[in-house]
C-alpha cells in the first residue's frame, strides 16, 4: 500500500469475523459488509491466539487467500493479526492491506520487536491493540518499536483488560489508559474494538457510543453471516445487517467547540470547575499538613497510624454523603482511598523517616 492509509479517514470503521472459517462464510460476510459504504476495512483472524488448547486456532495460510478472494469481489481493503515476524511474512507476501498486532503481541515486547524487525524498509499500516495486562508501558513500548521500525501509518485498538474476577464485560474498558495514551500519542487514531470489550453482543452500542464521546477516531466490530454457529467468538459477533443498525444509532459527535450562542454556558461552567479543581487540591494541601501533625501526635505517644475501626467508620459516613450526593460508589472508594493512603504516607515519613 502506497499512501498513508489511516490519514485519509476521519473515522474508520473495520468489520469481518473473528476468525475466517471458509471462503463462503468470509466472501459473503465480506460482500454484505461492503454494502454499507460506511465501512473502511475488512478483518478476518486467520491464526487465532486461544487461551486453551483444544480450541480452533485458525485456519492458517489458505485464510490468506480468502481474503485475497473478498478484496477481489468487494473493493474492501483487508486487515489480519499477525502474532510473529512469519506471520508478517506471509501476510505481506499475500497482499493483506493492514497489519494488526493482537493483545497476548503486545504483552510480549520479544514478539512486538520481532515483528518490528520484519517490518522494517517496508511500508505497511499496522494497528497496535492494547495488552492484555493493564499496563500502560508496555502499550507504549510497543508503539515505540513499531515506530523505530519506520513504521508510523499507526492506528491503535482498545479492547479492554483482563482483570481479576467477574465484571459484566469481558475484558474491562478501563477508559483512563486509553486516554492517557491519547494524551502521549494525540496523532495517532485510536479504535474502540467493543466486541473484545464486551464479549456480549448487547453491551455493544453502549460501549461504542462511549468511545465516540471520548473522541475515539473509529470501530473495530466483529461481525459474521451466522454469528451463532462462529468457530469463535459466537456471542459478541453481529451480522452484517444488525452492525448497520447499530451504526445508524451511533451519534459522532465532534471534539471541538464551534463557537454559538448555546455554546456560551460552557464557559462559565468551565470556569466555575476549574476553581473548583483549585480549590479541592488546596484543601487537599490543608488535609495533608493536618495529616502531618496527626503524625507527630501519634509518634510522641507511640500510636500505630492505622486504627482500623476509624478508619472504617470515616469510609463509611464518607460512603453515604457522598452517594447521596450522586456520586458513585466505585468513584468513591478510590477516591477515600487515595486519600488515605496519602494520608498514611506523610504520617508515615514523619514518624519513621
Ligand atoms: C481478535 O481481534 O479476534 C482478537 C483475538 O483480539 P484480541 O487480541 O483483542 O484478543
Ligand atoms: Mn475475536
Amino acid at each position: 500500500m502506497q499512501q498513508p492509509f489511516f490519514s485519509t479517514y476521519r473515522k474508520i470503521i473495520i468489520s469481518g469475523p473473528c476468525s475466517a472459517e471458509t471462503e463462503n462464510q468470509l466472501v459473503e460476510t465480506a460482500s454484505l459488509l461492503a454494502q454499507d459504504s460506511r465501512i473502511n476495512l475488512l478483518r478476518a483472524g486467520i491464526w487465532k491466539p486461544r487461551t486453551r488448547p483444544d480450541t480452533f486456532e485458525g485456519v492458517g495460510e489458505i485464510g490468506l487467500n480468502w481474503l485475497q478472494a473478498a478484496k477481489h469481489q468487494t473493493g474492501l481493503a483487508t486487515t489480519t493479526e499477525v502474532a510473529s515476524a512469519r506471520h508478517a511474512e506471509m501476510a505481506m507476501k499475500y497482499g493483506v492491506d493492514v497489519l494488526w498486532l493482537g493483545a497476548r503481541t503486545t504483552v510480549n515486547p520479544f514478539l512486538v520487536q520481532e515483528i518490528a524487525d520484519a517490518l522494517k524498509g517496508v511500508r505497511v499500516p499496522v494497528m497496535i491493540k492494547n495488552p492484555i495486562s493493564p499496563d500502560i508501558e508496555l502499550w507504549q513500548g510497543a508503539i515505540d518499536r513499531i515506530h523505530r521500525a519506520g513504521i508510523h501509518d499507526v492506528a491503535l485498538v482498545h479492547r479492554g483488560f483482563k482483570t481479576y474476577g467477574q465484571t459484566e464485560f469481558r475484558n474491562t474498558p478501563l477508559w483512563q489508559i486509553p486516554i492517557e495514551i491519547k494524551r502521549r500519542f494525540p496523532e495517532i487514531p485510536m479504535i474502540c474494538d467493543p466486541s473484545h470489550i464486551c464479549g456480549k453482543r448487547s453491551l455493544l452500542s453502549q460501549v461504542a457510543q462511549t468511545s465516540i464521546d471520548l473522541d475515539f477516531s473509529g470501530l473495530m466490530i466483529e461481525s459474521h453471516i451466522n454469528p451463532d454457529q462462529a468457530w469463535s467468538d459466537a456471542e459478541q459477533q453481529l451480522t452484517p445487517e444488525d452492525l448497520k443498525k447499530m451504526l445508524d444509532h451511533l451519534i459522532w459527535r465532534s471534539a471541538s467547540v464551534i463557537e454559538n450562542k448555546s455554546t456560551e454556558p460552557l464557559h462559565a461552567l468551565r470556569a466555575q470547575m476549574d476553581k473548583i479543581d483549585e480549590e479541592l487540591i488546596r484543601l487537599l494541601g490543608e488535609r495533608m499538613k493536618l495529616a502531618d501533625l496527626v503524625g507527630a501526635c501519634k509518634k510522641d505517644n507511640n500510636i500505630t497510624i492505622l486504627q482500623t475501626e476509624r478508619w472504617n467508620e470515616i469510609r463509611n459516613r464518607l460512603l453515604d454523603k457522598a452517594i447521596s450526593l450522586g456520586l458513585s460508589q466505585e468513584f468513591i472508594h478510590q477516591y477515600i482511598d487515595a486519600v488515605h493512603m496519602e494520608s498514611i504516607s506523610h504520617q508515615n515519613k514523619i514518624m519513621n523517616i
